[in-house]
């Protein structure tokens, strides 16, 4: 100790120990500044924690979804500005056409900032059309050949009944209205 770390005062800290905790070689590192490999491996062991390392790694994980978030939105103001030109000039196919990379652009940037919940689309299955069910069901009837009486009620109760039950049905753990 005693000595300050020549690494902790220099500005470019931030991006050193960025290149630190991704793993970057200390002879790249060194490269192009006037540091020495010795003065970043005793920063690295002294100053770099665990808990900074992974502050780092979530902040530069920050950085790139914001570049990419100020790229998408640079890139909708395009689409935007196409669109105008499209509709001034009465040209449909074109219009239609950034109509549809802004829908895209918009849903993306809507996934990347959490407003697009897409979990519920996914649990919710469609139990009369799931090709498990169409499975299941053939084998029922197939197994219900040779009893005609329980065959004919077991189709009426599926045709009819499964419509004109209200009764909710739980698919995977969640209620899903019927
Ligand atoms: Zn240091």
């Amino acid at each position: 100790m005693g000595r300050a770390c020549s690494i902790c005062v220099r500005p470019d800290r931030k991006a050193i120990d960025t290149d630190l905790v991704g793993g970057v070689p200390l002879r790249t590192i060194a490269k192009g500044r006037d540091i020495t490999i010795g003065s970043l491996s005793r920063h690295r062991q002294r100053h770099v924690s665990p808990a900074l390392a992974a502050l780092v790694k979530a902040e530069a994980e920050d950085d790139h979804n914001l570049t990419l978030l100020a790229r998408l939105e640079r890139h909708m103001s395009t689409v935007d500005r196409l669109l105008a030109h499209a509709e001034a000039q009465g040209s449909l196919a074109t219009a239609l056409q950034a109509v549809r990379e802004a829908r895209s652009l918009i849903e993306l940037v809507a996934r990347m900032t959490g407003e697009l919940d897409e979990r519920p689309q996914t649990l919710v299955v469609n139990l009369a059309s799931s090709a498990e069910w169409i499975e299941t069901r053939s084998v029922i009837l197939a197994a219900l050949a040779r009893h005609p009486a329980a065959r004919a009620d077991v189709v009426a109760a599926l045709s009819g009944g499964a419509v004109a039950d209200a009764s909710p049905r739980v698919i995977e753990g969640r209620v899903v209205p019927s």
